[in-house]
């Protein structure tokens, strides 16, 4: 069997979680009739000190009911250079909700709070785009799993509060930054007018995020769930999984950040110059091969040869991610094929 370590997203249900999922109540949750639904949007809204959530397929759907409840059509949402919203939902804020974005760059995803207040722009009258939120990516994903101080986050707030601006958090691997900080779901929560989380990254689920914040915007968000054609039925199902997931999944996650630190201090032992296993905060290990002769397809593509499955992300980018299908005997096993690849 190979090994993949493309995403966290390629685990598969264990024989535990598929019980729980035949086991769930369920009903029609268009009707909100589907309690194990219900259930965890109540609970997943608590855990982060939030009114009300919804139930969504994907973190992608989450954040874009986020932005749309936070921004109107024509006004401006600023975001780090390569944050998912920004990079990866396939221009989604511009096409659904009339939104433009702006950015700044961070090194490795990493919140300064004074670099995104710097490019706000708020009540910018009728000749330029006025900005009216700012998201946060945490964990940083193409940063590397990078986890945002809590900090820079309240610095964030306090300035974004000066300038009347929302915030909202892409918490797709909040679970991540949590177990390496120690930081409180609620304490994150707390800074964010909107929080999106996933379900299906490192906590295994195979399906499911969740948009959290006020009753009136939850309210709101699923009327637009169902304009977007993402009502859903007897959900109860993947919500189960999801139950299952939070009940199960969050503490292990040290042991992919292990792995991830693992993998990133052999690499390093080879060429410092690809990554700084310092900067490996949790389960993402990106490379840079800025110094060696192949490209991150290149790479990719000898590691597949040898059974190990990785991203190419950029032309001298590639990226690692630990999961929880993913145990010690491949990682020493994957490592043996990356010092191969990479030498080659
Ligand atoms: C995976 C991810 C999402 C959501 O992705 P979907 O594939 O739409 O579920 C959002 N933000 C970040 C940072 C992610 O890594």
């Amino acid at each position: 069997m190979a090994i993949d370590l493309r995403s966290d997203t390629v685990t598969r249900p264990s024989q535990a979680m598929r019980e729980a999922i035949a086991a769930a109540p369920v009903g029609d949750d268009v009707y909100g009739d589907d309690p194990t639904v219900n259930s965890l949007e109540e609970r997943v809204a608590a855990m982060f000190g939030k009114e009300a959530g919804v139930f969504t397929p994907t973190g992608s759907l989450a954040n874009q009911l986020a932005i749309r409840m936070l921004v109107n059509p024509g006004e401006e949402l600023i975001a780090e250079t390569n944050s998912h919203i920004v990079r990866a939902e396939l221009g989604a804020a511009a096409v659904f909700s009339g939104i433009t974005t702006r950015t700044w760059p961070a090194i490795h995803g990493l919140l300064r709070a004074a670099d995104a207040l710097e490019i706000a722009r708020p009540d910018s009258g009728p000749y330029l785009v006025s900005t009216t939120a700012i998201a946060v990516e945490n964990t940083h994903n193409f940063g590397g799993g990078t986890v945002q101080p809590i900090s820079e986050i309240a610095e964030l707030r306090k300035g974004a509060d000066a300038l009347k601006l929302a915030l909202h958090l892409d918490g797709a691997r909040i679970w991540n930054a949590h177990i390496a900080s120690g930081t409180p779901f609620a304490e994150y929560g707390k800074y964010f007018d909107t929080v999106s989380v996933c379900l299906s990254k490192g906590l295994g689920a195979p399906i499911g995020s969740v948009m959290l914040s006020t009753k009136e915007r939850v309210s709101k968000a699923r009327v637009w769930r169902k304009r977007y054609g993402a009502g859903m039925r007897q959900v109860g199902l993947l919500a189960a999984a999801a139950h299952y997931a939070l009940d199960n999944n969050i503490s292990r996650l040290a042991e992919d950040h292990r792995r991830a630190k693992q993998i990133a201090i052999a690499i390093a032992a080879i060429d410092s110059t690809l990554v700084d296993p310092a900067t490996v905060q949790t389960n993402i290990v990106g490379l840079d091969l800025a110094n060696l002769p192949i490209t991150a397809a290149e790479l990719a593509t000898r590691c597949r040869e040898k059974g190990l499955w990785i991203s190419a992300l950029g032309p001298k980018y590639a990226r690692l991610v630990t999961h929880l299908d993913f145990d010690d005997a491949q990682c020493s096993e994957a490592i043996e094929i990356l010092k191969v690849a990479l030498v080659a």
